[in-house]
């Protein structure tokens, strides 16, 4: 109704002022007071749709506000932290009897899609305040003064709404602050510090007694790379940190992603959790949102457990694709791949669930691992595991190639993370470090030496193997797919054959 009130208004409006005079009744007064009335209105409105207000408002108005803390899967300690935080707000007599700093500014930090958004959403449901949200990117300009004009305004803005909607309280959410926020070290644009500088005499303009009273909350994923400025106390200092979910919170993340969604009655959505180890709040919801897609296409009536394998995949490595490949370049691909999965059936026996000839994403095949539970610890045994499986398909190159393809790049990146993981965590024969005190060379010395013997092992390993790769060839390159069970009777009959000889 209110969407139409306006248009309905002005319509009958002049017909009734119309009516009226046909009547004989004397409509100057009321016409009078009509346009008297129409200018004040248009007036107002005018005011309040003024600058970078205008856009923000009606994106603001577009996501709906009344999300709550029910909606956001998982993170029960961030939840509590920030609902004791909020409560300051709220017990707004309290504060001021015992003469408390008013809050004026938190912090989220945690990698992206984990929900740091739908928290501030969340917040200002709770506290019955409104919520104006805006994105550091958005204060980048190229010309000075800019930037700080919209923080000027953004504030100004979150004042009069909450004064129009008649509520005690706004909540200013700005994402991405590292972007104006980032250190000041003299060398940075001139325009990045009055926007900085603006936003921290805003804060500081913060008073308890003031009504409306504003709160910002700032997301970042970067907590470091922000000027000290910020931090201090009576500006950004409560931090709460917003992690990957783990598995409990990844189920609860799916169900509600699964409530406005036909499921099949047999889905399990425990597996899924269970498959997803650091995935991110969004990226589950994409998961959930893929499969649905899966359905659509399929003409089913509910979600099947298979659309949201498919959807898993789709999210981790991307969509599947037409491109044609060569028979050389299959082969190459296959070797490759089941050298991946040969070392980790032997590594970790049961970890092969299936190895994939058909690309996806930038991948032209790949091995899809059996999932297992989170793990936030590694052993160094494990991690050079790790990095034997992610070598495995270069060494299965060079066994029947004499070389190695573009292909290893990926397994290489990783690699090469694993080893770092390994250094800074002391458990390489440097020893206890931090990378400044060693030279470049002898980093480079002993990342060569651990990848080096790595390799060596790897291929003594596959060269045991060489007729399950011949056998696991054949199916692959004629099926596209050879499941983990298959894969596994294949390495067992080998090692059969291996005892009776
Ligand atoms: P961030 O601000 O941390 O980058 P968002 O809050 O914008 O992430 O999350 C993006 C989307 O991901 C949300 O709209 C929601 O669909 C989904 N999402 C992320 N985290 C969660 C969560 N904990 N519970 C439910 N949905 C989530």
């Amino acid at each position: 109704m209110s969407k139409y009130g306006k248009e309905i208004l002005i319509g009958t409006v002049p017909v009734v002022i119309v009516f009226l005079y046909f009547l004989g009744v004397n409509i100057i007064p009321i016409v009078f007071m009509t346009v008297i009335l129409g200018t004040f209105l248009y007036m107002n409105r005018a005011r309040n749709g003024m600058g970078v207000g205008s856009d923000r408002k009606s994106r603001a108005a577009a996501t709906p506000s009344y999300l709550t803390f029910d909606d956001i899967g998982g993170q029960e300690r961030a939840k509590r932290e920030l609902k004791e935080a909020l409560d300051f707000l709220i017990r707004y007599d309290d504060i001021k009897r015992l003469g408390i700093r008013p809050l004026k500014g938190m912090l989220l930090t945690g990698p992206p899609g984990t929900g740091k958004t739908l928290m501030a959403k969340a917040s200002a449901h709770y506290t019955n305040s409104i919520f104006l949200a805006a994105s550091g990117s958005e204060f980048v300009e190229m010309y000075v003064g800019v930037g700080a004009s919209r923080v000027r305004d953004l504030f100004k803005e979150a004042r009069t709404r909450a004064q129009k909607e008649n509520k005690d309280s706004a909540i200013i959410f700005i994402d991405e602050i590292d972007v104006i926020g980032g250190k000041r070290d003299g060398g940075q644009q001139k325009e990045y510090d009055q926007t900085l500088n603006q936003l921290l005499t805003e804060m500081d303009g913060i008073h308890t007694s003031e009504s409306p009273r504003v709160l910002i909350m700032a997301a970042t994923n970067r907590k470091e790379m922000l000027d000290s400025a910020l931090l201090r106390p009576g500006r950004f200092d409560r931090h709460i940190e917003v992690d990957l979910p783990d598995k409990k919170a990844r189920l609860h993340i799916l169900n509600i992603h699964a409530k406005n969604k036909p499921m099949a009655e047999d889905v399990n959505l425990e597996l899924i959790a269970q498959e997803t180890f650091q995935f991110s709040g969004a990226q589950l919801e994409s998961v959930m949102n893929e499969a649905a897609i899966y359905a659509m296409r399929e003409e089913l009536e509910t979600i099947q457990q298979r659309h949201l394998s498919l959807a898993v995949d789709k999210v981790m490595l991307g969509e599947k694709t037409d491109r044609e490949s060569t028979k050389e370049e299959r082969d190459r691909v296959a070797l490759h791949e089941l050298g991946h999965a040969i070392v980790a059936e032997r590594v970790r026996p049961g970890s092969v669930s299936q190895v994939s000839l058909s690309p996806r994403g930038k991948a032209l095949g790949f091995v899809r691992h059996n999932p297992q539970s989170d793990q936030y610890l590694y052993t160094k045994e494990q991690i050079e595991e790790q990095i034997m499986i992610a070598l495995g398909g270069s060494v299965a190159e060079e066994m029947f190639y004499g070389g190695r393809s573009t292909g290893s790049r990926n397994d290489f990146e990783q690699s090469l993370q694993m080893v770092r993981t390994m250094m800074d965590s002391g458990l390489t024969r440097l020893g206890i470090i931090d990378r400044s005190m060693v030279t470049k060379q002898e980093l480079m010395k002993e990342n060569g030496a651990i990848l080096e013997d790595l390799t060596g092992r790897t291929r003594e390993l596959l060269e045991l193997h060489r007729p399950v790769f011949e056998q696991s060839l054949e199916i692959l390159i004629a099926e596209e797919v050879l499941s983990g069970e298959q894969f596994r009777q294949l390495l067992a009959q080998h090692s059969k054959v291996e005892q009776i000889a």
